[in-house]
């Protein structure tokens, strides 16, 4: 079991981050968001998938003056992703539910001001999101992109909102290797009780980045780190909420759905295991009771593993055995088998929910 640092909680939209809150899931549009049609259509995709926050670019004033009619449309939680232009900030603020930008970026004291005073008149956090890409000058020169300089960049843009009072911050501190990023989280950590967003930034394609965010993301999980959390895929929106979900079941952070144990076979078996785990994959999708079921190929280990699992199969030879709470129930020939099992796993995520 997770026990998670205790970290102040704050409101995105009617999502709370930090404190006892679940972990949320982040995505990001990929549309110019100026085009109204294209990012509302992409954040219905991502809320349809699971996503809790959705982040949209705002890099151009035309893109700033889109936020209202996307708004309106969706009923996500909207955060603003600004650079620089405490302009574009000051319009989003009037709309958005977060704006992502980094004090220290904007300029003169005086324009962080305006942003303060804009997010906390419609009581809106702030997301300092340090990139190891992109420190500011300073810290690249002291640190070079360290975890160290990442952390460096995230106290100095801390302070630049707390010296005007201001405290409804989350922090991301993302890097495109897996190391730094989680030395800079953990090094963070014990210094504020901000939630943070995790992430591996830039992380590649679906295989590479499920498994660099795993080794990152789950690391921080495990060690009780991480308020809510994007995972970066060069590929489709579903996906990314898809790995952030598994991410957060393997973790243990996040009690949902099947927990399917399944053997990786050998010479041993003796019927077409691969299939039916796709196939009792893509049929229990839609089931969300946290079950555990275990889909074994021959009895050296199946008996063992069934005996723990809600539901199971244990294979053997052209046929096999379907178990519930350990107690055989059914003896069928192999084509009937996934039927059974499924029909036993419906049955009990009823009685759960
Ligand atoms: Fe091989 Fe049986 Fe183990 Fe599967 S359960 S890997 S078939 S020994």
């Amino acid at each position: 079991m997770i026990k998670r640092v205790k970290t102040k909680k704050i409101f995105v939209g009617n999502v709370a981050v930090g404190g006892d809150a679940p972990i949320s899931t982040q995505s990001m549009t990929f549309s110019k968001t100026s085009d109204v049609d294209a990012t509302v259509a992409q954040i219905k995709r991502l809320h349809f998938a699971g996503c809790d926050i959705v982040r949209v670019a705002v890099p151009h004033m035309e893109d700033a003056l889109a936020l209202k009619a996307i708004k309106e449309q969706i009923s996500l939680p909207l955060v603003a992703d600004i650079h620089f232009n405490h302009k574009y900030a000051l319009i989003a603020s009037e709309v958005v539910d977060c704006i992502r930008i980094n004090p220290g970026n904007i300029g003169s004291k005086e324009r962080i001001k305006e942003v303060v005073d804009a997010c906390s008149q419609r009581d809106i956090p702030i997301r300092i999101g340090v990139n190891s890409g992109s420190l500011e000058k300073e810290f690249l020169n002291k640190y070079g992109p360290t975890a160290k300089g990442m952390v460096a960049s995230a106290e100095y843009n801390i302070k630049a909102l707390e010296d005007f009072g201001f405290d409804n911050i989350k922090i991301s501190l993302k890097a495109s290797d897996v190391g730094r990023t989680v030395d800079a989280y953990r090094m963070l950590r014990p210094k504020n009780n901000y939630p943070f967003h995790l992430g591996v930034t830039e992380a590649g394609t679906l295989f590479h980045a499920t498994v660099k965010s795993s080794i990152g993301l789950g690391a921080l999980l495990l060690d009780g780190i991480g308020d809510t959390m994007r995972v970066s895929i060069t590929g489709e929106l579903e996906e990314e909420i898809n790995v952030a979900r598994a991410i957060l079941k393997d973790s243990g952070a996040l009690q949902e759905g099947l927990n399917i144990i399944s053997c990786p076979t050998c010479g041993r078996i003796e019927s077409d295991l691969v299939l039916a785990v796709e196939q009792i994959e893509k049929r229990t999708s839609h089931i969300k009771a946290p079950l555990n079921v275990s889909v074994m190929g021959c009895a050296v280990n199946a008996i063992g593993e069934a005996a723990h699992a809600d539901v199971a199969i244990a294979f053997g030879k052209k046929s096999g055995l379907v178990m519930v709470k350990g107690e055989v129930v059914a003896k069928l020939k192999e084509d009937e088998l996934v039927d059974r099992f499924v029909s036993e796993v419906e049955k009990m995520a009823e009685n759960f929910e």
